[in-house]
């Protein structure tokens, strides 16, 4: 009598074809619907888990000049000179990073760390942001006010570190090729002529710790920032690739600047100097200008790209409003659009909003503020009416909002 074939089962639950919807057969074994759906789910969930890294994960084929400023472009108003500046700079850096010298050829390419003077609100921060987009690399911010020397009330510098961690996703590797852009280095200048008369931990002190991080060194980084205590367990960062970009106002490097020029320099330059405002001559800046606003010539040498950013005038502040790839403007326009709402600014509007930032003297940074007063009433308020609307602001209905509203708030902002 011919055997009853037996039911094939599932190689993975153990359950037969009529306990299942279906069950596909495999060279030596079945798999059940269940089974494949379970072993999906499973396999999105790795990948889930390692796609950000893999994301995040630097490719270097790096963008010739011309495009890292063409791209810098869609971001960033103005500023010509200093993009043109960072761009080649990064270029340079990317192209050291992938520099493998053979044996004979010992040529070793120094570090090209960024510093960018400029007024606040001019674009040093999103230049940097902007940088580190495009080459999709770790980026942090670290504020060097907040920074004292080690064993004093404030942080320390290798927090800074921490932050490019964190912002990495703790993949060492990938935070040793990330960009740290350090904000307000002005504010760590030597207080005085003198530093050996008394301890300066939050001026020269931070400087000196700054710069076991600029040189190129191993760096052991508590991984949750905060202090340094002996019993915790610290990760090792080298900082040899890492691209550090600092930014700083300066104010009144302009008179070093006009005085080096002067003294340096004979006779027609004279001249220069009494048809140059305040604006042109920081597009001078040198190192030894940095070196007397108070900067120790160690950090200034690990800095050798030094650029300027101009402050921005009103056709620049006009642009910033709407050219842009993420322009205040479109921004807006986009939030009411997503309420079915046609949101549009007349010209004379955007001129006005530009006036009152520059009577503000609030520069770029007081568009967003300005801007959210205008609307607010409108976000406020249409939303909940059934009809689909468009809107035009005017000068006169942004006057209006203006004047009504909190402009106090707005003078001190
Ligand atoms: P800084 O670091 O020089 O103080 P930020 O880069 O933080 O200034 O600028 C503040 C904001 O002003 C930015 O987020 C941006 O919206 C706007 N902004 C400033 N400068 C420019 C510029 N040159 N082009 C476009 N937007 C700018």
């Amino acid at each position: 009598m011919a055997k009853k074939p037996t039911s094939p089962r599932c190689s993975f639950c153990g359950r037969t074809e009529d306990q299942v919807n279906y069950m596909i057969g495999g060279v030596e074994g079945a798999i059940c619907n269940e089974c494949i759906v379970s072993a999906g789910k499973l396999l999105t969930d790795v990948q889930q888990q390692t796609q950000p890294v893999i994301a995040n994960r630097p490719s270097f084929t790096i963008e010739k000049p011309q495009a890292i400023k063409a791209f810098l472009d869609q971001f960033v108003i103005g500023q010509e000179d200093a993009k043109k500046v960072m761009a080649v700079a990064v270029y340079n850096h990317y192209k050291r990073i992938n520099y493998v010298p053979s044996e004979k050829d010992d040529v070793e390419i120094e570090k090209s760390n960024i510093i960018m003077v400029g007024s606040t609100g001019t674009g040093k921060t999103l230049m940097a942001r902007s940088i580190a987009r495009m080459l999709n690399v770790p980026f942090c911010i670290a504020d060097a006010t907040v920074l004292t020397e080690a064993g004093y009330v404030g942080e320390d510098v290798e927090n800074i570190l921490t932050r490019l961690l964190q912002a990495a996703n703790y993949d060492v590797n990938l935070a040793e090729r990330g960009i740290v852009f350090i904000d307000e280095i002005d504010k760590i200048a030597r207080k005085s002529d003198n530093p050996s008369i008394t301890r300066d931990v939050s001026g020269e002190g931070v400087q000196q710790a700054l710069l076991k991080l600029l040189e190129g060194a191993l760096v052991n980084v508590p991984p949750q920032g905060g202090r340094k205590h002996p019993e915790q367990k610290m990760i090792t960062i080298n900082t040899q690739n890492i691209l550090f970009i600092a930014g700083g106002a300066f104010d009144g490097i302009e008179q070093r600047i006009a005085a080096r020029m002067n003294t340096n320099t004979i006779g027609f330059q004279n001249d220069i100097q009494t048809t140059l405002d305040k604006d042109d001559i920081i597009r001078y800046v040198a190192p030894q200008d940095l070196k007397s606003f108070g900067l120790i010539p160690e950090i200034v040498g690990r800095f050798p790209v030094v650029t300027s950013l101009t402050a921005l005038d009103r056709s620049a502040l006009k642009r910033i409003l709407s050219e842009p790839k993420n322009a205040l403007i479109r921004q807006y326009i986009k939030l009411f659009e997503l309420d079915g709402i046609a949101l549009t600014f007349a010209n004379d509007a955007l001129d006005f909003i530009v006036d009152k930032a520059i009577e503000y003297k609030l520069g770029a940074r007081g568009l967003r503020s300005i801007v959210e007063v205008i609307v607010t009433d409108l976000m406020f308020e249409l939303p909940s009416k059934k009809v689909h609307e468009e809107i035009t602001i005017t000068a006169e209905f942004a006057k209006q909002q203006i004047t009504s509203k909190v402009v106090n708030r707005l003078k001190t902002a």
